[in-house]
């Protein structure tokens, strides 16, 4: 990717569009272990479901208190050998539970789901599915504040350089088909549309959705921007009053749902995009959970001292510091990047050179965001600068002249915001 040698002129980054021979996906083997994150602190559980020492079968849902709504799937059978704090993103503090993978075991699938659910409906589906791959969200339709009116697929991608949910698209349209149909029946909704770029639009037609063309520049997917670009004509009917009105699924997910309550099996393999040092791009199947370094073996890929690992794209994306670090059920990409390819962030002040606020697709006003975020001055960020507009796109960070680590200060800020408002109400 290149920056445009005009500085006036904005930088086009376009989605990568999936290759007619794009190879099959690489299945990775898990070695050893697999290591499932609880999106709760572990100490929060005044009883914990399960224990070390535990069993569990490929299939059951692992939480740590009964009554906890987050839950993972557990990708292999095996017995648990450790549940401990861990630290996510932002300090995030999460639960990670870690599973020695029993190969005799292996096939024996835990059966409730298939026992729970002889017929699709919402509940089953919050109550099972959400640790699909693709991680399907249903929390929007048991929310009072939402009335849900429209679902929007996403055959596209988050990030740059991804072909993950376009392999869905192009080889599995009709799990596809049957994945909707299953979301029309549970929820009552049935404008479904079908967000694909323009060289599938032929291929998504057989899903049965109405198809909507997303364009190939970066951001177009984002799903704010698809709601006010794609269902605008929703929206100006009345059909739509706003983007609440809307609930977003991966292709992934809502081919892995098809298949869930088809089979009555859950789909446990999560696809994702790897990309190497030397810019190679494979697609990778791995069973939810595999450590990071179980994939680099598999791709014959080596990590260095100082070389970088980012799971998500490279905009977007987040920098992680350990080959254990595993795949969680919305890892659509991981990449690998020499430290001689990574740029470095400076200490520079702004210069105002305004790079920023042209590039922005939802014009924040940037160069005064950066100074109060620099600052610290986060609730003066959301009321004078437009903090929350901000679609976290990464695009101000690409283009600064001063090579400001914005997104990062974008995400601190909202991070910090939401845990003040937690605090508040917990007082
Ligand atoms: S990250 Fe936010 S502020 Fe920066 S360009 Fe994207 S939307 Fe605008
Ligand atoms: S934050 Fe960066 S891109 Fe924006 S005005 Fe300042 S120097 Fe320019």
């Amino acid at each position: 990717m290149k920056r445009s040698f005009f500085g006036f002129i904005k930088p086009r980054l376009t989605y990568e569009a999936i290759a007619d021979t794009q190879a099959e996906p690489a299945y990775v083997q898990v070695s050893e272990k697999i290591r499932l994150l609880l999106d709760q602190p572990a100490e929060h559980a005044a009883e914990i479901v399960l224990s070390v020492g535990d069993h569990v079968k490929s299939g059951q849902r692992i939480q740590t208190a009964d009554d906890a709504g987050e839950y993972e799937l557990s990708s292999k059978s095996g017995n648990i050998t450790d549940i401990v704090p861990y630290l996510g993103m932002m300090q995030k503090r999460m639960t990670a539970v870690t599973i020695a993978v029993d190969p005799e075991s292996a096939q024996t699938p835990d059966e409730t789901f298939k026992q729970e659910s002889p017929a699709p409906t919402l509940e089953s589906a919050a109550r099972f599915l959400q640790g699909l791959p693709g991680k399907p969200d249903f929390s929007p339709f048991f929310d009072p504040g939402k009335l849900i009116k429209a679902i929007v697929v996403l055959g596209v991608e988050r990030d740059l350089m991804a072909v993950t949910n376009q392999y869905f698209i192009k080889t599995g349209i009709e799990s596809i088909k049957t994945g909707i149909d299953v979301l029309r029946k549970i929820t009552g909704i049935h404008n479904v549309v079908l967000a694909v770029p323009e060289h599938l639009v032929q291929v998504a037609g057989a899903s049965g959705a109405g198809v909507k063309t997303v364009d190939s520049e970066y951001p177009a997917s984002h799903p704010q921007l698809i709601v006010r670009h794609i269902l605008a004509d929703e929206m100006k009917s009345g059909d739509l009053s706003a983007p609440a009105d809307v609930a977003f699924f991966s292709a992934e997910a809502v081919s892995a749902m098809g298949a869930a309550f088809n089979t009555g099996q859950l789909p446990l393999n999560k696809l994702l995009t790897f990309i190497s040092k030397d810019g190679n791009k494979r697609l990778a199947c791995a069973p939810i959970g595999t450590p990071l370094k179980d994939i680099l073996e598999a791709f014959n890929e080596t990590v260095q001292d100082a070389d970088r690992i980012i799971f998500g794209g490279p905009m977007t994306g987040t920098a992680v510091y350990s080959i254990d670090e595993p795949v969680q059920p919305d890892t659509d990409m991981i990449m690998i990047q020499d430290r001689s390819q990574i740029p470095e962030s400076a200490d520079i002040a702004c210069i105002n050179c305004g790079e920023c606020v042209r590039v922005c697709p939802v014009n924040v006003p940037v160069n005064i965001l950066v100074r109060l975020l620099e600052a610290e001055k986060y609730e003066a960020a959301a009321s004078e600068a437009e903090l929350d507009a901000c679609i976290e796109c990464g695009l101000c960070t690409y283009v600064c002249e001063s090579r400001i680590p914005i997104f990062q200060h974008i995400k601190l800020a909202k991070h910090t915001l939401e845990r003040m408002k937690a605090e508040e109400s917990n007082a």
